[in-house]
């Protein structure tokens, strides 16, 4: 088994700010990134109020170390792994994204910005508890300075990337919603740059979060589909508090899932490029594979997270990637979810398929998910997930796939089953050509993992 993590989750150290995650936490472990790193490193964060504090904090720890310091500013995390990515050593960036405004985080990127592997966090951990990080002479002190032409250069990359000449002409009429985040400084920008016609909602930079919560979730977007829909707006566009993750409502005001958001832009990115390699986690929808079939695309699946699909996007040189919760990953851009990229190439297929985004969605391959979550104690997990893999392969045909928990393929669609790698739980996803037969899948699976858990008690 690996080695269990004593800082890290899956999205870096998130804690509360300044409780746990305080200037000399966060100084600390910068030092000991620093350590193992070198060279020019960037930092940046998202509006939190606690994100200036904490970014003073991390600047100084890298200085400690002998790193040379680069302060990029408030800016999207993809903003941050672009300017990584052609400029430095490395990155931190300061965000918890979508998370409550008390909460704050500290996410390390590689020279790729690209977030570190497990194992260069495990040497972090390891030298923050158990070893010093390296501090060097008064007179090996790193160099502090500042780069403020980031974000425009992030937004005119998008841009080249897209024909901006279609977007212009078609005049479209667009509402983002920033959520007071990091996005308030690249998407209304980057829109009204393509022509758009921008009206912002949340596009001020809070750390309060006093427009809405940033997780882009429906519930928390009733303001931006009321106000697509009472201007008669073309497409609405939310942002978390990152910007990393887009979500758009439809001209109707209807809540567009990630997953749809995904199968429209692979099959415009297929067709462009006539196929290509795409990158997915085992979680996401049969549309992506229908639609690779179609367009002469391929399909590589990874265990779940954003982090897999970047590195295995890189490594095999692949064409685009994504999850099901709408993060897309543009490997010649950025490597990781991207939300500047996503706004432009969303609009560009708007502009140039001449039709509204509902139809546009509406086209794509129809299947329909359930997700279901039931509690079990960590210790308990790896027993029961060996115990239910063991039971459909002997008590049954099932097809099976075991990059992330366990998949299994049924006859009228898929079910995973996957240990959660943060909380106490069981994830049970299922996917079907119809919403009865998905919600029954899901229940199967909740019912084997609930038998295995009595089992084992
Ligand atoms: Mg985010």
């Amino acid at each position: 088994m690996s080695v269990k993590k004593r800082l890290f989750g899956t999205f870096g150290v998130r804690r509360t700010a300044n409780d746990i995650l305080t200037p000399e936490f966060a100084s600390r472990l910068a030092a000991c990134y620093g350590s193992l790193v070198k060279g020019k490193i960037a930092v940046g964060g998202d509006t939190r109020t606690t994100s200036r504090m904490l970014m003073d904090a991390v600047k100084a720890g890298l200085l400690s170390s002998g790193c040379d310091v680069v302060d990029l500013g408030i800016i999207p995390t993809p903003a941050l792994q672009f300017a990584v990515r052609n400029y430095y050593n490395g990155g931190v960036m300061i965000t918890a994204s979508h998370n409550p405004p008390k909460y704050n985080g500290v996410k390390f990127l590689d020279e790729f910005g690209i977030g570190i592997p497990d194992d260069m966090e495990i040497a972090i951990e390891e030298m923050y508890f158990d070893k010093q990080p390296h501090r060097v002479s008064w007179d090996k002190i790193g160099n502090s300075m500042y780069n403020d032409n980031i974000l425009q250069e992030y937004v005119n990359n998008a841009i080249k990337n897209v024909d901006s000449e279609t977007i212009r002409e078609s005049n479209l009429k667009v509402v983002v919603d920033c959520g007071s985040g990091a996005g308030s400084f690249t998407a209304p920008y980057l829109l009204r740059k393509l022509g758009c016609e921008v009206i912002t909602l949340n596009s001020q930079a809070d750390g309060f979060f006093p427009g809405r919560d940033p997780e882009p979730i429906e519930e928390n977007l009733t303001e931006l589909i009321e106000v697509v829909k009472q201007l008669n707006a073309d497409i609405g566009l939310a942002h978390d508090g990152d910007a990393d993750r887009t979500i758009c409502i439809d001209e109707k005001g209807q809540f567009v899932l990630g997953d749809k958001t995904f199968s429209l832009v692979e099959k415009q990115m297929l067709k462009e490029n006539n196929g290509g390699l795409i990158v997915t986690t085992v979680a996401t929808s049969q549309a992506i594979y229908d639609i690779a079939e179609k367009y002469n695309g391929e399909v590589t699946a990874t265990a779940v997270g954003d982090l897999l699909v970047a590195r295995a996007l890189k490594d095999k040189n692949g064409l685009f990637g994504g999850e099901e919760n709408g993060g897309l990953i543009f490997p010649d851009f950025v490597y990781g979810r991207d939300a500047a990229m996503t706004v432009a190439k969303i609009i560009e297929i708007i502009a140039k398929e001449k039709k509204p985004l509902s139809q546009l969605v509406d086209e794509l391959p129809k299947y329909y998910s359930k997700k279901m979550k039931i509690e079990c104690d960590d210790n308990l997990k790896e027993e029961i997930m060996n115990n239910i893999a063991n039971e459909i392969k002997s008590t049954t045909n099932y097809k099976i796939d075991t990059t992330d928990g366990l998949k299994i393929f049924k006859d009228d669609g898929w079910v995973i089953i996957r240990p959660s790698g943060t909380e106490p739980i069981f994830r049970c996803f299922s996917e079907s050509n119809k919403q009865d037969n998905a919600d029954e899948m899901a229940l199967w699976g909740i019912n084997l993992i609930k038998k295995h858990i009595n089992m084992v008690k």
